[in-house]
């Protein structure tokens, strides 16, 4: 029997230098934001998080932030955190890293994130104007250099249609990507999406079954919403790996959660992890602001704690 499992993105920062990508939340966030680094999480409530990914069987997704958050060394200190408490190396989310970057993080992470979002260059160019690609294949190159692997993500509803799979195929091809990470377009208010007409299940499946038949070996997660749910198991059958985008601790064991695991059971994959039950969990040893931190999540997703 085939498994499936949760993939959980930790996020960094609700601040991003760049700010512009036109369907991203962070977009309409920098102009608020005067003071940048305090829009930061605590590396206790980082930290904690990645506590409970390992706790309930969640793969850590990458780390996830905006540009000109924190300074390399930071970014270090933190994933470093993240790789203790975790045990594993990691995937890193946050823009195009400059190779001695890579260099300082490598014996922590296994790969990196290029935010491709559109394979449409046209409409990429648009969607993403401070992002260039070329910034993506240059920090590909610099994996290749260092063999780290290289995940790349797209959004679908943003502009791009069917005609444009070639390409993505095309790229992953040529950039030897070993792990792809698709969401269906959320659209956040304050954004041009704010109004877009959601993707169709069958046009989500399309992507995806394409990349699965030219590349058996690749990783695909697809991430979905709270209301688009019954598409999980259509996605699972098209040749998806792992689900992701689903506020797992805020929704733990609700019927969205329990919809995911259903979900998986009707594509015949076993789900690995839990989203519905909490096992026994040991906080001796813990940092005591991390514990702290770990009781508030836990008291959010119906954990009673002594
Ligand atoms: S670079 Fe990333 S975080 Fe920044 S606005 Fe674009 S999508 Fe959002």
């Amino acid at each position: 029997m085939k498994t499936t499992h949760f993939e959980r993105a930790i996020f960094l920062s609700w601040y991003c230098g760049r700010g512009d990508c036109k369907f991203c939340y962070m977009s309409t966030q920098k102009s608020k934001i005067k003071e940048p680094r305090k829009a930061r999480r605590s590396i206790e409530s980082i930290l904690a998080e990645a506590f409970i990914c390992k706790q309930l069987g969640w793969k850590i997704e990458f780390l996830s932030g905006g540009y000109e958050v924190f300074s390399s060394q930071e970014l270090l200190e933190i994933i470093k955190g993240v790789y203790s408490i975790y045990g594993e190396r990691l995937w890193l989310n946050i823009g195009a890293l400059k190779k001695e970057e890579l260099e300082m993080y490598k014996p922590y992470i296994k790969g990196v994130c290029g935010t491709v979002e559109c394979i449409n260059t046209e409409v990429q160019k648009q969607v993403c104007p401070s992002k260039p690609i070329s910034e993506i294949l240059k920090m590909f190159k610099a994996c290749d250099d260092l063999g780290l692997k290289k995940c790349i993500t797209i959004v679908l509803g943003i502009g791009e249609t069917l005609k444009d799979i070639p390409l993505l195929i095309d790229f992953i091809k040529k950039n030897k990507i070993d792990k792809i990470t698709f969401y269906r377009l959320k659209p956040q208010k304050e954004t041009v999406f704010e109004n877009a007409k959601p993707i169709t299940a069958e046009y989500y499946v399309s992507w995806v079954k394409d990349v699965r038949d030219n590349f058996p070996n690749i990783e695909i997660v697809v991430g979905s919403w709270l209301d688009q749910l019954d598409e999980i198991h259509l996605l699972l059958e098209a040749g998806a790996d792992s689900v992701t985008k689903f506020p797992s601790i805020k929704k733990f064991g609700s019927k969205y959660a329990k919809k995911i695991e259903e979900e998986a059971k009707k594509a015949n994959h076993k789900f690995e992890g839990s989203l519905t039950r909490l096992p026994k969990i040991n906080l001796t040893g813990l940092d005591e602001k991390i514990k702290q931190k770990v009781k508030e999540y836990l008291t959010s997703m119906g954990y009673s704690l002594s």
